[in-house]
C-alpha cells in the first residue's frame, strides 16, 4: 500500500439507542453550521434525473480548527462517472465524502447535484445516495436483517449474489446459521476488513445514483482485491462513484483520479493518461505494484 491505514475500529450498535446517538453527534455538527444556511425552497430531484454532481472550489474548516481541511476543492462528474481519491491518512478524505453528503457545509464554493445544493436535498437522500463510510455501522442483528434494510425487497439469493461479490459468500455460507447468524455472534470471527464488505454488500442491494465508498477492501491481499472490484465495479457500471482508496489497484474502473495532501490536490486525471504522460505517477504505480 502506498499509504499505511491505520486499524479499522468498526462500531456495532447495541442498539437503536446508540444509533440516534450516533446520529445526533452528526446532527449536531451540522447544526453548528446551519445558522447561517440559506437554502432555497425544497427542490426537488427524482433519483433517475441526478445527472451532474459539481464540487466548486469547495474549502472546508472544522469548527474550531484555525485551518482549512479542505482547501479550494473542485471535482465534476457526470452520470456514471467514477472518481478515486488517494491520499495519507488525515489528508481529508472522508470529509470530503461528508461535505458530498451535505453533512458538512462548505465555508466557501458550493457542492451541487443538477444545480442543486446538495444541503437542500436531505429528504432524497437515501434515494440518490448510497454510502459505505470507513466506519461502517452495522445493526446488532442478523446478516440477513442488516441486507434487509438496505433493501427490503431483496431476495435471500440476491443477498447471495451480493456477498459472493464482495468475497463474502463462502465464510457466510459456512457458518451453521447462514445469514440468519448475529453479526454480534460471527463478530468473534469476523474481521474488520469482513464487517466493512459486509457494509458493501449493503450498498450492492440499494439502487441509488451516487454511490460513496470510503476505503472498501481493507485487509484484503491483492487477488482477493482485484475480484472483488471486477465484480463490484460491474454492479455500479451506471452509478455516479467516488472511492477512496489507499493504492492503485482497479484504476482501469476510474475515469478521474486525485492525489490528495493536506486538503489540496497535487495530482489529476485519468489514470490511463497519467500512465503514459506522468512521471510521478508512473513511479508510484510501479512503486505500489512492488516493482520499485
Ligand atoms: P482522511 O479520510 O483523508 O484520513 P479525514 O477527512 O478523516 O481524513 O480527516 C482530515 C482531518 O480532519 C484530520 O486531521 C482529522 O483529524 C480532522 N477531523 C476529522 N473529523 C474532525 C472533526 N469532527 N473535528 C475536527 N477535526 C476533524
Ligand atoms: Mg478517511
Amino acid at each position: 500500500a502506498l499509504f499505511p491505514l491505520s486499524d479499522a475500529f468498526i462500531p456495532v450498535a447495541q442498539g437503536v439507542e446508540e444509533w440516534h446517538t450516533y446520529s445526533d453527534s452528526v446532527k449536531r455538527l451540522n447544526n453548528l453550521k446551519s445558522e447561517e444556511d440559506h437554502l432555497p425552497t425544497q427542490e426537488k430531484l427524482a433519483p433517475n434525473a441526478a445527472k451532474l454532481l459539481q464540487l466548486k472550489h469547495v474549502s472546508f474548516t472544522y469548527p474550531g480548527e484555525k485551518e482549512a481541511i479542505i482547501k479550494d476543492f473542485s471535482l465534476t462528474l457526470t452520470k456514471g462517472q467514477k472518481a478515486a481519491l488517494i491520499g495519507p491518512s488525515g489528508a481529508g478524505k472522508s470529509t470530503i465524502l461528508q461535505l458530498v453528503l451535505g453533512d458538512l457545509k462548505p465555508d466557501a464554493g458550493s457542492i451541487e447535484l443538477n444545480g442543486i445544493n446538495v444541503r437542500a436535498l436531505q429528504d432524497e437522500r437515501a434515494q440518490l445516495y448510497s454510502v459505505l463510510n470507513q466506519e461502517p455501522f452495522l445493526f446488532n442483528t442478523t446478516i440477513y436483517e442488516n441486507l434487509q434494510m438496505a433493501n427490503p425487497k431483496a431476495t435471500t439469493d440476491e443477498m447471495m449474489s451480493v456477498l459472493d461479490k464482495v468475497q463474502l459468500g463462502d465464510y457466510i455460507r459456512s457458518l451453521p446459521d447462514g445469514l440468519n447468524t448475529a453479526v454480534q455472534e460471527a463478530g468473534a470471527r469476523f474481521s474488520g476488513g469482513q464487517k466493512q464488505r459486509l457494509a458493501l454488500a449493503r450498498v450492492l442491494l440499494q439502487d441509488t445514483p451516487i454511490v460513496l465508498l470510503d476505503e472498501p477492501t481493507v485487509g484484503l491481499d491483492p487477488l482477493t482485491e482485484q475480484k472483488l472490484l471486477n465484480l463490484v465495479f460491474a454492479v455500479l457500471k451506471d452509478k455516479t462513484v467516488i472511492w477512496i482508496t489507499h493504492h492503485l489497484q482497479g484504476m482501469k474502473f476510474i475515469d478521474q483520479v486525485l492525489f490528495f495532501k493536506d486538503g489540496v490536490v497535487e495530482m489529476e486525471g485519468n489514470p490511463h493518461t497519467l500512465f503514459k504522460e506522468n512521471k510521478q505517477f508512473h513511479q508510484l504505480y510501479l512503486m505500489d505494484q512492488g516493482l520499485l
